[in-house]
């Protein structure tokens, strides 16, 4: 029954994907300034359709500043970044490129699902209306068949018979499990992860891990910031080593953890290990 929703799950992202452009996500050369500190120094990367990409580095070396530009939950200063050959959250002009009015409506189109390190559930809303929200709300669905896809969603984590909880009676791992539930409900055609398991007791770690594997098997396009080697070395593509707001150095998991080039990524996977 498992292996059929997942099947169902997969049918569903895909027939919503659209045409594709690759590389699927473009990130050229993206600066970002907090009160003067420079956050981000350049940093450009490309993804296609269906990689996992792992982004690892130190702590204040800009791996969330990062994912939360992409979805245009910070505003870049300058560079680009573009979804499927889209800018997110600008357009261009004359004078260049500029932020759009609306950040809700770039993000409601752009369709990138984001798991927070801390869930970010709403507090007040039971499972199923926190999955429900969005879909309704803001893609206008019918709320009987996203209850119907909620609940299929639910079954697929794990998790059906928790539909009338709150995230309060949940443990960190279902809630997370609820928060990735959350974001597919939008269907989305990316999702980006920021440490998701960092929050969690150690025992939880390992069931939101291989929802998560579940997802890169059915081939989502995925940025995961985490310190989860074995996940990376299992699911990653490709891992990508950032430090002081610029990307070091990136390749297969493989190449990374066995022979890293860069000083600098040696010293860290020393520390972490
Ligand atoms: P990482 O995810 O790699 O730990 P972050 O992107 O969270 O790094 O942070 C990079 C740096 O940017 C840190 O020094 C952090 O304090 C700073 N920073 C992040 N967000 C803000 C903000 N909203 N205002 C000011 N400084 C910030």
């Amino acid at each position: 029954q498992h292996a059929e929703l997942a099947q169902q799950l997969a049918a569903t992202l895909r027939a919503d994907v659209g045409a594709l452009v690759e590389p699927f996500v473009k990130i050229a050369d993206v600066r970002k300034t907090f009160r003067g500190r420079q956050v981000l120094n350049g940093v450009s990367m490309d993804i296609n359709a269906g990689e996992v990409v792992v982004i690892l580095g130190p702590s204040g070396s800009g791996k969330t500043t990062l994912l939360r530009t992409i979805n245009h939950l910070e505003q870049i200063d300058a560079g680009e970044i573009l979804v499927n050959g889209k800018l997110v959250g600008y357009r261009r002009t004359s004078r260049g490129v500029v932020p759009v009015r609306s950040a809700a409506a770039a993000r409601r189109d752009a369709r990138i699902g984001f798991v927070f390190q801390h869930f970010n559930l709403f507090d007040h809303m039971t499972v199923l209306q926190n999955i429900m929200e969005a879909p309704v709300r803001v893609y206008g669905r019918d709320a009987r068949d996203a209850r119907r896809e909620a609940r299929a969603l639910l079954d697929w984590a794990g998790l059906s018979g928790f539909e009338n909880h709150y995230p309060h009676q949940l443990s960190g791992g279902q809630q997370q499990r609820v928060a990735i539930v959350r974001a597919l409900a939008c269907h989305p055609r990316l999702m980006l992860f920021d440490e998701p398991t960092s929050a969690l007791d150690p025992e939880l770690v390992g069931q939101v891990l291989s929802l998560i594997r579940e997802l890169a098997e059915l081939g989502m396009t995925m940025i995961v910031v985490t310190h989860e080697m074995g996940f990376a070395r299992a699911c990653a593509d490709r891992v990508i080593y950032m430090e002081g707001g610029v990307v070091v150095e990136e390749g297969a998991p493989d190449e990374i953890f066995s022979n890293p080039r860069d000083q600098r990524t040696r010293r860290f996977l020393q520390i972490i290990h």
